[in-house]
């Protein structure tokens, strides 16, 4: 731990001047507003700031308030997050708004309440207060876990590594200003204080950390967690009918309230899985399917393999389980689409290709 107040105080000062040197200009920066500040801590979890920048600004736009927020439909906000994955967070964004504004309240500055919130974590309701409200706050994120288990030396197998470095974080936002310190310690840790290669020539806090005087980095947070993959076959069928093609929305799992080409578990195969799921939806007739490859892509543990079949619908449909709707390559644009499926409503609907309902 930082040794007392003087310790804390220390570290926070050399953050605070390197902040001011060199932090990024960064477009959530420029007014830390708690709605801005909040929106942009949900889109940096799981996300790098070069892909959240454009669609923070973009978000933005469309939704300037709490308020705008709460009034727009979830399609809305899904389709602003298209690309961005992991939707479950632009769900919570919207359940968040509407419950503020339909209790005529706005964002709180208290850690437990802001904890209550769909979505809203111990990390992010730290960055909220510390850096809306400037409150100090503990806010400990991979990047800061890992500055703060290098400069303290804390072993990455002990006990209560994790209190500590959450202690330390608070002790650090108590002892300068918060909105500063607290991203202070999240860019270094970002740009600085790399898994990979610590530059502690370049780092502020070089004189005070333990790592760079034993030369030895991997302490708490350095070290990867083993993380178990599970593989996933799925596959989906791009069925087109004249001009347009055929999506549904599912009512659950990941991409829930999202458009999607029809999919499944590829069991037994790809092709069976998708016969059987036209003949429940009373297509019992499509011969040809052709093989157009798999989207890969990952998703918390799993790795995910979706397979894509391409097909013509021999009737125009009638009933497909769930919600459903016809689209033509116009609308598959602006549609809510998680991000495999637009690379395959990209790839796989080109309206001049092969066409015979
Ligand atoms: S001195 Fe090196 S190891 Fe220590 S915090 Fe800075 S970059 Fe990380």
């Amino acid at each position: 731990m930082f040794t007392g107040r003087h310790g804390a105080a220390e570290v926070a000062e050399y953050l605070t001047v390197w902040f001011v040197k060199a932090a990024r200009q960064l477009p959530w920066r420029e007014d830390t507003s708690p709605y801005r500040i909040w929106i942009s801590e949900v889109m940096l979890q799981q996300t790098t700031v070069q892909t959240v920048r454009p669609f923070f600004e973009r978000f933005i736009k469309l939704f300037p308030t709490l308020q705008s927020l709460a009034q727009s439909s979830e399609e809305d906000v899904l389709a602003a997050w298209s690309r961005l994955g992991y939707y479950t967070r632009a769900r919570n964004l919207l359940k968040t708004a509407r419950l503020l504004v339909n209790n005529g309240a706005e964002l709180p500055e208290d850690l437990r309440d802001l904890q209550r919130l769909p979505g809203i974590g111990a990390y992010t309701a730290g960055a909220i207060r510390a850096i809306a409200f400037n409150r100090p706050s503990p806010m400990v994120d991979a990047n800061a876990r890992r500055l703060l288990g290098r400069i303290l030396g804390i072993v990455a197998h002990a006990p209560r590594a994790e209190q500590q470095v959450w202690q330390a974080s608070l002790d650090v936002s108590t002892a300068g200003t918060p909105r500063i310190v607290n991203q202070a310690m999240m860019e270094i840790g970002a740009l600085v204080c790399t898994a990979g290669q610590p530059n502690c020539a370049e780092c502020p806090l070089e004189s005070l950390c333990k790592a760079s005087t034993l030369r030895s980095f991997d302490w708490y947070g350095s070290v990867p967690k083993k993380q178990v993959i599970q593989r996933r076959q799925e596959v989906c069928v791009v069925a087109r009918w004249a001009d347009r093609w055929l999506l549904s929305r599912p009512s659950d799992g990941r991409w829930r309230g999202m458009w999607e080409f029809p999919r499944t578990l590829a069991i037994p195969d790809p092709e069976e899985a998708i016969r059987r799921l036209l003949n429940d939806c009373g297509w019992a007739d499509v011969e040809d399917f052709e093989y157009a490859g798999a989207v890969r892509h990952q998703v918390t543990r799993y790795a995910i393999s979706l397979h894509v079949l391409k097909c013509h619908l021999p009737s125009a449909p009638t009933g497909v389980p769930g919600e459903w709707r016809l689209a033509s390559v116009e609308e598959l644009a602006i549609l809510p689409l998680p991000s495999p499926m637009r690379k395959i409503a990209e790839l796989h609907t080109d309206p001049a290709g092969d066409h015979t309902p």
